[in-house]
């Protein structure tokens, strides 16, 4: 398994965002949902190494967050909900930028593969303040995926676009998690139903729910998705 979660546990203060949750990922996308403040970001935080756990562990391909985070942070990508751009540079400028932080070598080649890969060759002169948010999250998505890590961690990548982004952005999406492992954030319980092969489901800190899409759907007497998170958060 790419990503092994094991009683992990983030206190802030008094409160305690995540509580000892534990779960495994592998290839394939898993949508990892929950209402707002339930703890998605802060487990997605520390499983890139923004931020350390209170205890428990976790590890990506095999490496702790900890204790091996350099290791980790060359085996993942990470799309922040803020999606962080410096919006002066040119798509290319930044791309090479991101590859410098990542040591590559001669990352043209790379850097030519990613944006054809994320559909930016149309934009890829322009300035990224110049860019629709639809093609502002290609630009953060192409960064995260530049040195081909094996995990990707994206948090609610597709809200705010337009139906029409929408469709681009989870086609990528889909066609990554052939081979990559991702966890998806979102609450569009559409796009989990497109786009997820798995689903965990945190209220409170807690994993309420953590099975395959067709799982879920089967194994609760409700018709939707929505209507299983919504009974299972509420
Ligand atoms: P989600 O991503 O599911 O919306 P978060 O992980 O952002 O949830 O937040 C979980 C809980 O932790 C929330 O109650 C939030 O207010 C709290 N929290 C998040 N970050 C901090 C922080 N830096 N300091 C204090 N509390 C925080």
């Amino acid at each position: 398994m790419s990503i092994r979660v094991e009683a992990l546990t983030k206190v802030y203060g008094d409160q305690k965002a995540v509580d000892g949750i534990s779960f495994t990922a592998g290839p394939g996308v898993l949508g990892f949902l929950g209402p707002n403040g339930a703890g998605k970001s802060t487990t997605m935080k520390i499983l890139t190494c923004f931020i350390p756990q209170t205890s428990g562990t976790a590890s990506v391909c095999g490496f702790d967050v900890v204790s091996q985070s350099l290791d980790v942070r060359r085996h993942i990508g990470y799309l922040p909900e803020s999606n962080p751009l410096y919006l002066d540079m040119y798509v290319k400028e930044s791309m090479a930028f991101i590859a410098g932080i990542h040591k590559m070598h001669e990352p043209e080649k790379r850097i030519a593969e990613v944006i054809e890969q994320t559909g930016l060759g149309p934009e890829q002169h322009k300035k990224i303040g110049q860019l629709s948010k639809g093609y502002r999250q290609r630009v953060g998505l192409a960064q995260a995926i530049l040195h081909n890590p094996d995990v990707l961690i994206l948090d609610e990548p597709t809200s705010g676009l337009d139906p029409n982004q929408l469709i681009g952005i989870r086609q990528l999406i889909t066609d990554l998690g052939k081979t990559k492992t991702i966890i998806l954030s979102t609450h569009i319980m559409q796009e989990v139903e497109v786009v997820c092969d798995k689903v965990i489901i945190i209220n409170k800190g807690k994993i309420v729910a953590d099975d395959t899409l067709k799982g879920l759907l089967g194994k609760n007497n409700k018709s939707t998705l929505e209507g299983i998170f919504i009974s299972l958060t509420n």
